[in-house]
């Protein structure tokens, strides 16, 4: 049988994804929250689990390093999804990629006439949003703690992730508006889909099937 690279990140993905694997009879051999193993093995000899970051996901997807991965829809759209397949969303690890500012903030770029400066990790997805409504943005980008910059006057908006909205309000922040719902998807690399038919095909009923 030909070897199967699944790539997950660790945390949430990881445990929500147990289950959707469990049902594909795939166990793996160790925690990745314990071991500080890369690569994990599973019960099944030619299926492995790479354990990376959760943006490194679509990349070791796109370039075969992975077969299959499951990556955030928010993950996606920011990667640009080349070279890959979408196809099952698995409906975990739901939130709502959002645009927020100050409490007193209004959704009226024109009035204000400047350009807004815009705080995210996520600068493709905000530069294609604000460039769709016509707004001049200037987009920083961070990695991490993006409710701060409109406290500290690094930045009039953020674009992140919402889930209840409670961060955002213990920071004097709202969310404004409504970008994309968020959820877990599993992506395939095309190539493997090919070369690896009746494996990924399995795998993929499977795992549908347990959605
Ligand atoms: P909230 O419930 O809106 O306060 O969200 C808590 C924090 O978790 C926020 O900072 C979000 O960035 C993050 N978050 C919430 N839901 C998700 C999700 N599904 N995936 C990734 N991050 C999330």
């Amino acid at each position: 049988m030909q070897t199967i690279t699944i790539a997950l990140s660790k945390g949430r993905i990881f445990k929500e994804t147990l289950p959707l694997l469990a049902h594909a009879d795939i166990i793996p051999l160790d925690d990745p929250e314990s071991s500080r193993k890369l690569i994990l093995d599973t019960n099944q000899e030619h299926i492995k689990l790479v354990i990376i970051r959760a943006t490194d996901v679509p990349t070791y997807v796109q370039y075969g390093a992975a077969d299959i991965g499951v990556a955030g829809k928010d993950v996606l759209l920011e990667h640009g999804g080349q070279g890959l397949y979408e196809p099952i969303d698995l409906g975990i690890a739901k939130c709502k990629l959002m645009t927020a500012g100050p409490m007193d903030a209004e959704i009226n770029y024109f009035e204000q006439g400047k350009k807004i400066r815009v705080a995210t990790k996520f600068v493709n997805v905000a530069k294609r949003f604000y460039a769709e409504k016509g707004v001049q943005a200037e987009v920083i980008k961070l990695y991490g703690s993006m409710e701060l910059a409109p406290i500290v006057n690094l930045a009039d908006r953020i674009v992140d992730v919402v889930d209840t909205g409670n961060t955002l309000k213990a920071n004097g922040l709202k969310p404004m508006e409504h970008i994309a719902d968020i959820s877990s998807r599993l992506v395939v690399n095309k190539a493997s889909m090919k070369m690896k038919h009746d494996e990924m095909h399995h795998l993929i009923k499977k795992i549908s099937e347990a959605v």
